[in-house]
């Protein structure tokens, strides 16, 4: 079959184009990213006695959200002839890189904290073929290194410092507004390098603007408690948590995710790594959504605004009849360290009609 898309669905430029800064010149690098599912969860809406849609965007090609900027980072980039591609990264941003660089021909180098990437992402980028840097150092130590290294030679740099990421991210908010008619009242997500919450607020003010939607969301971020720098307001040395995605101590988007938060009347706020696995838990026992752990951090955050008076913002004010949307950003499956820990050991049984059902408990 031939047609003259990339993809039988149509990837995130193809589907706002209008306002993502490509022109006819751009050669178009999609796998059909986007376009994911908003999920009403009627579960988790009867705990908080408010309405909560899921954004799912572990259902993107490789898993996470950062196709969204990916496409564009790299269409960009083949538009203006780079050499390669290279970007530091927690796992997802190289697993995208890998990815979009194998769909483009270019090669990748993707710079990573030794030892700290869950074993998902890993094999993402190294199936790809992506050359892959072990560094003694932390993410933030990473991404000073390539950096550097993308001002002195001819590689583009594809981590969300790039504003093309931001400008395809902000898709997000587009999809939201276009499905529910309107913007919601509130907006969670998971903050770490900070990129994603500041493209969700460059894209409801940009629909808004346009006449597209009525109304402004306030933004409530989260981070995780041992690597909280913009809620604690100061650099974190050494990031601690399980949620390798947002264990960074030095946001790129700090100041950016600062303004979207004063400016949308929203809030910063911490979860520690027990609420985390607790609510990937509950999300996929209630809910049949498995995330990996820092996309958790939105529903550890909304059962926190809602149940514990030492939130950042209390959810007792807010009108019963508000919409909140939590989006989570990776598949559970990248990270299944976790969850191996907590697995019990199965027990096989003899192939026999009775002693299954014996062992189903019927
Ligand atoms: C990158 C990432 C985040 C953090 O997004 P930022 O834009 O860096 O704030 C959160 N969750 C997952 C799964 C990610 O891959």
């Amino acid at each position: 079959m031939h047609s003259e898309r990339e993809t039988s669905k149509l990837g995130v430029i193809e589907r706002y184009r209008e306002y993502l800064p490509v022109n006819e010149s751009t050669p178009i690098v999609s796998l059909g990213e986007g376009t994911t599912p908003l999920v009403f969860c009627p579960r988790l809406s009867e705990r908080v006695g408010r309405a909560v849609f899921v954004k799912n965007e572990g259902v993107n090609p490789t898993g996470s959200f950062k196709d969204r900027g990916m496409t564009v980072a790299v269409s960009k980039s083949m538009e203006r002839k780079a050499k390669a591609l290279i970007c530091a990264s927690t796992g997802n941003t190289s697993a995208s890189a890998a990815a979009y660089a194998a769909r483009a021909g270019i090669s990748c180098a993707v710079v990573l904290p030794v030892g700290k990437i869950a074993t998902g992402k890993l094999l993402q980028a190294f199936v790809c073929g992506a050359k892959i840097v072990a560094l003694e150092g932390n993410f933030d130590d990473a991404l000073r290194i390539v950096r550097e290294l993308g001002e002195q030679r001819d590689l583009a740099v594809v981590n969300s410092i790039n504003p093309d990421r931001i400008a395809g991210q902000k898709t997000a908010a587009f999809e939201i507004i276009d499905d529910m008619g309107d913007a919601p009242d509130f907006h969670l997500l998971p903050v770490g390098n900070a990129g994603n919450i500041t493209a969700y607020w460059a894209g409801y003010r940009e629909y808004h603007a346009r006449e597209r939607s009525t109304k402004l969301p306030a933004m409530i971020g989260f981070q995780a408690a041992g690597a909280a720098p913009i809620f604690y307001n100061r650099i974190v040395e050494k990031p601690e948590t399980m949620a390798s995605a947002i264990r960074i101590g030095n946001p790129a988007s700090w100041k950016q995710a600062r303004a979207a938060i004063t400016e949308s009347h929203g809030a910063i706020d911490v979860v520690s790594d027990e609420e985390l696995l607790a609510a990937q838990a509950w999300l996929a026992q209630h809910e049949g959504i498995f995330v990996e752990p820092a996309s958790a951090a939105p529903v550890a955050g909304l059962f926190k605004c809602c149940d514990s008076k030492e939130a950042a913002y209390s959810f007792h004010k807010i009108p019963e009849e508000s919409q909140i949307v939590c989006t989570v950003t990776g598949h559970g499956l990248k990270d299944p360290d976790v969850i191996t820990t907590q697995m019990k050991e199965l027990k096989s049984v003899p192939a026999t009609v009775n002693d299954v059902r014996r062992a189903v408990g019927l």
